[in-house]
């Protein structure tokens, strides 16, 4: 299970650059940073040495990827594959592979990684599509979970942090292809998603 986000009382200011658009700091860089390296170590313990081929999806996983496998003291491979399912919207639409897996996964070890297991939709129809290349493992890891979203039964083998069920931003995470940047994961105000509807309708 992933860390509980603490009810701290001092809650973290939002940097005035980006006061506008962000309501609230969810998760600050500083913890992010701690948690990352802590399931660094759960991942090292699980796979005991052996080679591993991380299977990272797009493009969210950007920023948790690289400081993720920066603490992973094991010999590995990368590859990546594109899973498109928002399109402006933050509600999960159909599934659009945009990029394929290169990397031959048969009878390897395949660490998964995504940014947030939401649905679960993304999650299941990848790992069908990965047990396919017959891997001789799959382990899942998600930076973030949001358990009250699940439609799909399916849970991540490491997780980082359990989330209440509000639509995120930063590290990584964005919003019509913006907010990746962001080093700390945030929510917006809602009149960023009013406005960015009015202007596609
Ligand atoms: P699922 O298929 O589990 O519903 O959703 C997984 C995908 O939807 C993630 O890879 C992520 O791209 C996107 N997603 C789900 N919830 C959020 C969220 O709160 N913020 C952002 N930026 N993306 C989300
Ligand atoms: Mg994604």
């Amino acid at each position: 299970m992933g860390a509980q986000l603490k009810n701290s009382k001092l809650k973290a200011p939002v940097p005035p650059r980006w006061r506008q658009e962000v309501e609230r700091i969810l998760i600050t860089d500083a913890q992010l940073a701690r948690r990352v390296k802590s399931l660094a170590r759960e991942i090292e313990k699980d796979f005991l040495g052996r080679e591993m081929v991380v299977v990272s999806l797009l493009s969210g996983t950007v920023m948790f990827l690289a400081d993720l496998i920066r603490h992973l003291n094991l010999p590995m491979r990368m590859d990546f594959m594109g899973v498109s399912s928002y399109g402006l919207g933050t509600e999960s639409g159909d599934l659009v592979f945009t990029k394929e897996l290169r990397l031959d996964v048969k009878g390897r070890d395949v660490l998964l990684v995504d940014d947030i297991l939401d649905t679960g939709k993304t999650m299941t129809r990848v790992l069908a599509k990965l047990q396919l290349l017959e891997p001789r493992r799959i382990k899942t890891c998600v930076l973030l979970d949001k358990p009250a979203h699940r439609q799909f039964d399916i849970e991540a083998d490491f997780v980082g942090f359990e989330i209440p069920d509000f639509f995120v931003v930063g590290y990584g995470l964005d919003f019509a292809e913006r907010y990746r940047n962001l080093p700390f994961v945030g929510v917006l105000h809602p009149h960023v998603y009013k406005e960015a509807i009015k202007r596609v309708l």
